[in-house]
């Protein structure tokens, strides 16, 4: 599906598309839950994501810990894969391209699909469209550590595939992952308070591209690359291609 594509998609609020989900959260993800939440971007990872704010996080009994009864208790800051729901997007042929699918609605779920409007109209509505601008903007922090790891570390010494293969490892790990200031630095955008949001994410990519370029233990720099590229929607192998 395109933009043009007819959908439309009526929700119930039935909550059951709020359980059992992994959701991949942005650093703009986590800026507008803790706006919502009222509480700093610090606060926010501990509350409500997992593997260190790159995760939504879900009880034991599978509702994602946002939900109040069957509503969502962030509404207003909730993630871009929950706006989106229950569509998805994937980046086709070139980082510039996308294109929709249509997910498996939850068992016994109460949403209505119908061809009311068009893909544009529902991604309006849902305020798609800022999420999508605000990750374009920090996708730019991948060449800033491309160019980095390239300056620390010897590829004739060290084995690519290896090197990388930690990297994803690393990165993706669930728990006993190594302190790394800057995949916590991606997330934690320090305190918001009612700065504006363009401030506040022009001052986290500045803070975070000084950090990168700081930063000279290549394997630490690998991990937070393919942590970042990830939770933006690349692959992990994206983060080794120039210009994802
Ligand atoms: S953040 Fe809100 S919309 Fe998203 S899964 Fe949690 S309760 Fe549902």
């Amino acid at each position: 599906m395109n933009r043009n594509s007819a959908f439309s998609y009526l929700c119930n609020a039935c909550g059951l598309c709020c359980h059992n989900k992994v959701i991949t959260l942005s650093p703009y993800d986590v800026i507008r839950l803790a706006r919502a939440a009222r509480v700093s971007t610090r606060e926010a990872i501990d509350r409500f994501t997992i593997r260190r704010g790159s995760v939504l996080k879900f009880s034991d009994r599978g509702a994602c810990v946002a939900l109040e009864g069957t509503r969502c208790g962030i509404h207003s800051g909730r993630p871009l894969a929950c706006r989106l729901y229950p569509l998805g997007i994937e980046r086709i042929e070139d980082a510039h391209s996308e294109k929709f699918v249509k997910l498996e609605p939850a068992a016994g779920s109460l949403g209505v699909y119908g061809i009311e409007g068009d893909v544009d109209d529902f991604l309006a509505a849902q305020g798609v469209d800022e999420y999508l601008a605000a990750n374009a903007r920090y996708a730019s922090l991948l060449a800033v550590f491309r160019e980095r790891i390239a300056a620390t570390i010897d590829f004739d010494r060290v084995e690519p595939r290896e090197f990388w293969r930690r990297a994803v490892r690393e990165a993706l790990a669930e728990s006993n992952y190594d302190t790394n200031p800057l995949i916590d630095a991606i997330f934690d955008a320090g305190g918001i308070g009612d700065i504006a949001e363009a401030e506040v994410i022009t001052a986290h990519i500045q803070r975070l591209a000084e950090k990168i370029r700081c930063e000279s233990n290549a394997e630490m720099l690998a991990a937070a690359a393919v942590m970042l590229a990830v939770s933006l929607g690349y692959s992990p192998a994206e983060v080794q291609q120039p210009n994802p």
